[in-house]
């Protein structure tokens, strides 16, 4: 059954149509995923990130919503890849649902038994926050790239990127957020989609600021903006590889080069170059091995390219999507020559427990945000990145779907804008419940020999334990729902991560979980980096008195 002909949207407002706030939250958040304003392909259940969905089939879609709907305040709803398949009685303080998503035992973990498993109908792969419904539209991602590209324009830049381009591909629900966060820091993006209905959606959401009819004019854009060190972004409807190869032949100089094309998919997420988006979806559909094998060799091209400007004295980075993987895979021996952004440039975050910390106003109303942004202001008032960020989003983001913000905070300083968050919902000034989450891509929730954990001190990247851990300790810190995923971000076969998600909503007992989710979720990311041998994640653990036996104690 599909429900094509009526868009889905969170409900709003304060009355509930669960038993409690915890049910409540989780359901809105469901909705929010597959609002047309907020997921990539809703009419498929896909959010975004290739296939990332929030449930199997609308048959579990409508299923879940019934059961969150009937689901006592003692009582926990169990997921498996996307289908309600149980209601246990736990207790008032345990998570109201449990989610697991696409979790194979790791000999059969490879894409190909997973899709075998999918067309059976007995998997689905849920991404990040697709899965685990917490997905808030493109800003989700904008304050991890804005983070990336300040530390890069931080260390070679003199802090700013006014005057700099950055080229780049893929403008999807991730990718999207690229041009803002270039643009933001006064630099100027030219980022290239063979889609150009995914351009045009970044342009209505204010991520990007035009489409070029051409390359020829999206490069006089680019040129007048950084003559000018004004922020610009420039979209291109043109195959990365294609556009790569006319920039090359045009000898144009690039600052910062990286790519978010959803190459972690080879098969739905990366068109081949030389390819219609028809011939793409043909080829697909009947040839699926072929498509993959052209989808491999486009992406050795597109990293060959990559490490050329490298060579040039570009910034490269492997911005997450695994494309480096792919394109060694097809042969090409430099793939691994430029890093993946989190070794390069987001650690030092990481070993602090600082990672992504979102919030989303379950009232629907945008005001509630505003107070929320002006009590963060207030309550880190040192903060200077984190004013300039708030000042920044309050003015450049458009909200999708349910109001919500997201900033990087870390161990120490969650809990505490928990608390507070809680207390302006028990005052009124904030006037419903607000969800508080986080995407997966975080300091210890993840185990992703690519990406998060790539080229970790102890040489670690591969262990799968601490991700584990960091649910189990979510769940028994009174989460409101967690979710433990495999392959999200890089694939299936190279990840594994967890969701936490915890509801400030203004009693005791939120107070209670916030306090607790919020303190040991970062916690778990600096007991992670400390035991990797981190001095900064060792010396932040002791500054903050957290109990790492062997190393603190
Ligand atoms: P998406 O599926 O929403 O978008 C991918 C986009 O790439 C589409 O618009 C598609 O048209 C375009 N594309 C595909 N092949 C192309 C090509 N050859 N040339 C130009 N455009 C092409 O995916 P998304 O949610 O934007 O995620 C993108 C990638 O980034 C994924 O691999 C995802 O796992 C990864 N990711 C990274 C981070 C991070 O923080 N670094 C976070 C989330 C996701």
């Amino acid at each position: 059954m599909s429900d094509t002909s009526t868009p889905i949207r969170a409900a709003k407002g304060t009355d509930l149509r669960c038993k409690g706030w915890l049910q409540e939250a989780a359901l809105r958040m469901l909705e929010n995923n597959l609002d047309p304003d907020v997921a990539e392909d809703p009419a498929n259940l896909v959010v975004y990130g290739g296939t990332g969905k929030a449930a199997r089939t609308w048959d579990d879609y409508h299923r879940i919503v019934a059961t969150l709907k009937r689901l006592e305040n003692d009582e926990t709803l169990l997921v498996q890849s996307g289908r309600p398949t149980g209601v246990f009685r736990t207790h008032a303080m345990a998570p109201r649902v449990l989610i697991a998503n696409a979790n194979l035992v790791p000999e059969w973990g490879t894409w190909e038994e997973f899709r075998r498993l999918e067309a059976l109908g007995l998997t689905m792969y849920g991404q990040m926050t697709a899965g685990s419904w917490i997905y808030i539209g493109t800003q989700g991602i904008v304050q991890g790239t804005y983070e990336t590209f300040a530390a890069i324009a931080e260390a070679r830049f003199g802090g700013t990127l006014a005057g700099r381009l950055v080229v780049t591909a893929g403008c999807g629900g991730m990718g999207g957020a690229q041009p803002l966060a270039v643009s933001m820091l006064d630099g100027v993006c030219l980022i290239a989609d063979v889609d150009p209905w995914r351009l045009g959606r970044r342009v209505e959401t204010r991520y990007l600021d035009l489409v070029a009819p051409d390359l020829d004019s999206a490069l006089r854009e680019a040129k007048e903006a950084q003559d000018a060190g004004e922020g610009r972004s420039i979209g291109v409807v043109m195959n990365a590889v294609d556009m790569f190869a006319e920039l090359e032949r045009r000898g144009i100089h690039a600052d910062i080069v990286t790519d978010q094309t959803a190459a972690h998919d080879p098969l739905v997420g990366y068109v081949p170059d030389g390819m219609s988006l028809e011939a793409a979806a043909e080829l697909r559909g009947n040839d699926p091995s072929r498509y993959i094998e052209l989808a491999r060799a486009s992406m050795a091209r597109h990293v060959a390219a990559m490490v050329r400007y490298q060579d040039r004295g570009a910034v490269v980075v492997d911005y997450g999507n695994n494309i480096r993987t792919e394109a060694r895979a097809h042969g090409y021996e430099r793939a691994f020559d430029f890093p993946g952004f989190v070794p390069a440039w987001v650690r030092p975050l990481f070993c602090t427990g600082t990672g992504p910390f979102r919030w989303a106003a379950l009232s629907g109303n945008p005001d509630d945000i505003a107070a929320t942004d002006a009590a963060m202001l207030k309550l880190f008032p040192d903060n200077a990145k984190l004013h300039r960020w708030i000042g920044q989003a309050q003015r450049r983001i458009a909200f999708q779907g349910v109001p919500a913000r997201i900033c990087w905070i870390g161990y120490g300083e969650r809990h505490r804008a928990g608390l507070m968050i809680n207390d302006l919902v028990r005052s009124g000034e904030v006037t419903a419940p607000v969800v508080i989450g986080r995407d997966h891509l975080d300091s210890g929730s993840v185990a992703s020999p690519y990406r998060e954990t790539e080229s970790m001190k102890d040489g670690s990247d591969a262990i799968a334990d601490w991700p584990l851990l960091n649910a189990m300790l979510n769940v028994a810190s009174g989460a409101a729902w967690v979710a433990l995923h495999h392959g999200g971000g890089v694939g299936i076969g190279r990840s594994i991560h967890s969701g936490s998600q915890v509801v400030a909503d203004g009693t005791a007992d939120g107070a209670l979980r916030v306090e607790r989710c919020l303190t040991n979720d970062p916690g778990t990311g600096v007991m992670r980096h400390a035991h990797a041998g981190y001095e900064a994640a060792i010396d932040h653990a002791r500054a903050t008195g957290l109990d790492l036996p062997g190393i603190t104690t």
